[in-house]
């Protein structure tokens, strides 16, 4: 069994105290031991030396939508609503080529920011186009983090009263089928699993209440979990109600769309009885801030969630509402955002990590697994290095990671014990070929919306 021992580094183990100059043994995939002072000798093991380094758990991602790598910089001063409307005429000429470019170039680009694992919610899938949900697993698998997809849907076109068109939406039983198959397939429940797979249909004005129920109970029945966008404006808000006559949080409850194995994304527009209903339910969120900055949607309700008790963990969203986002800068964003509404002791760094890891791997369900170093825990560790000449001035490696708007040197990151990246290059794959083929997707995706009769620059209708 391989033995890796980081050794001379800043311990921030999110669960325990800090260990300023420890060590962290790993065997196999998992942390056998960390403390301080120097590593046991162990023959034969892999020592890294991590003098001027800040070791933290890798962080979580629990929300993206990979596929819109190639759709970066359009409509970009759209609410959310024109943003979709313009967009789901580009997503309709998607293919899974398109996405396999895009996962690739989306998830080596989470790694680079200290993501070890990250969940995906792909809800888009035009008919005749591939396979899609199987082209971004192997991409997660080349890059070689852990990775939730979750398996999305829509059914509610406009000529329903929703706003996709339908041509991008597919069938109720088509959906239950496929995603059935999906976790079949793929859900791997293991300790130490690298692929789990999760139900999400889209969102509440794009998915009907039928679909809502029955992929709950196709979830439950599976032991997987639920996954859907919720509360992210207030124009949704307005369409619950119109629709339905319920408030977004209302609604879900009344779906039965409330409880430990749900996590919804952004989760703005919460009341004060809303946040309760979370934390009361275990009901979790990934806080998404500069999506919601991006596109003006609010700023989430997140120290008051942490106060009362809810689950919140981050996302950095798709990168077409969220471009280039990284990880590790959304702890800064989420910080910066809770100061500049609620006050300077609104959001701690520390507590902007927390959200970052542990609260990431609640949203998964998988807090016994991962999100903190501990001892019997899978060994995904962040490796940044908070010694460089310029941030030699801070001597709190925990603010240098969360304050500064430069991310560290990520000087390694092991996923279960292998190294994913060093020295700020992916190991696993070739760095360079991966972020070309990103753009190659992006091309691809404009020429064949293109095709179909979409013109950049003039998304959105005035
Ligand atoms: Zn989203």
């Amino acid at each position: 069994m391989s033995v890796v021992l980081m050794e001379n580094v800043h311990i921030a183990p999110v669960v325990g105290p800090e260990i300023p100059s420890g060590h962290i043994h790993v065997e196999g995939d998992r942390i056998v031991a960390l403390g301080p002072g120097p590593a046991p000798a162990v023959p034969g093991a892999t020592r890294i030396d991590g003098t001027g380094c800040l070791a933290t758990p890798g962080l979580v991602n629990t929300h993206h939508h990979l596929y819109q790598w190639a759709s970066q910089g359009l409509a970009q001063d759209a609410t959310l609503f024109e943003w979709l409307v313009a967009l789901y005429q580009v997503w309709a000429a998607m293919d899974a080529e398109v996405v396999k470019g895009a996962a690739g170039a989306g998830l080596g680009y989470l790694a680079l920011s200290g993501c070890s694992t990250s969940s995906d919610h792909h809800y888009v899938f035009p008919k005749g186009r591939g396979d899609l949900l199987a082209a971004e697993i192997e991409a997660a698998r080349d890059v070689g983090i852990r990775f939730h997809p979750a398996r999305g849907s829509m059914d509610r076109g406009a000529s329903q009263g929703g706003l996709p068109p339908d041509v991008v939406v597919e069938r109720l039983d088509d959906i239950l089928a496929a995603t059935a198959e999906a976790v079949d397939a793929y859900h791997d429940p293991s300790f130490s699993s690298k692929l789990r797979v999760a139900v999400a249909p889209c969102s509440p004005f794009s998915v009907s209440a039928d679909l809502m129920t029955e992929a709950a109970a196709l979830a439950r029945s599976k032991g997987v979990r639920l996954h859907t966008h919720l509360a992210e404006t207030l124009d949704e808000e307005e369409h619950c109600l119109a629709q339905v006559g319920l408030r977004p949080v209302d609604y879900m409850e009344e779906l039965g769309w409330l409880g430990p194995d749900v996590w919804f994304a952004h989760a703005i527009h919460l009341s004060d009885s809303d946040i309760d209903a979370f934390a009361r339910t275990g009901t979790g969120s990934a806080h998404c801030p500069s999506s919601n900055g991006r596109l003006g949607a609010g700023i989430a309700r997140v120290s008051e969630m942490l106060r009362r008790g809810a689950i919140v963990g981050l996302g950095v969203d798709g990168s077409a509402s969220a471009e280039l986002t990284s990880l590790s800068g959304e702890m800064r964003q989420a910080l910066l955002f809770q100061r500049a509404r609620y006050g300077p002791a609104a959001l701690t760094a520390r507590q902007a990590l927390e959200i970052a890891t542990l609260g990431g791997a609640r949203n998964l369900g998988r807090e016994e697994e991962i999100g903190s170093l501990e001892p019997g825990k899978l060994a995904d560790i962040a490796l940044w290095r908070t010694d460089g000449a310029f941030a030699s001035a801070v001597t709190d490696p925990v603010c240098t990671l969360v304050f500064g708007s430069r991310q560290p040197p990520l000087a390694r990151l092991l996923v279960g014990g292998e190294t994913v990246v060093e020295d700020d290059e992916l190991r696993t794959v070739a760095q360079d070929e991966l972020g070309r083929a990103g753009g190659e997707a992006h091309r691809r995706l404009m020429r064949l919306a293109g095709e179909r009769g979409f013109a950049a620059g003039k998304e959105v209708r005035s």
